[in-house]
């Protein structure tokens, strides 16, 4: 079972995450989302918000999934693929 962080603990590796960021790639969802929301809960890191047209990944925030998945949640539950790596 998975042990998903608490919030002061997603502050803390956001922070962590924000000043490592080169070494990161991160996902974008392109203007092809349907806006179904399929994708934001299954974010490990909260990354992934309802924006105006589209839902929006914030890519200082997205880690790629490492250390909670072998592939991209998000990625895995978009029925278009419109989540593409940067
Ligand atoms: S790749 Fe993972 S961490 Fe990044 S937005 Fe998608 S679900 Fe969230
Ligand atoms: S799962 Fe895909 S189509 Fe649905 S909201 Fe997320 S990015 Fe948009």
């Amino acid at each position: 079972m998975l042990n998903y962080p608490n919030q002061s603990e997603i502050t803390y590796f956001n922070f962590f995450n924000y000043y490592n960021r080169e070494k990161n790639m991160a996902h974008r969802i392109t203007d092809e989302c349907t806006y179904c929301g399929a994708c934001e809960p299954e974010c490990p890191v909260y990354a992934i918000s309802a924006g105006e047209s589209s839902y929006v990944i914030e890519e200082s925030i997205c880690v790629d999934c490492v250390g909670y998945h072998d592939n991209a949640a998000c990625v895995e539950v978009c029925p278009v693929e419109c989540i593409i790596k940067l």
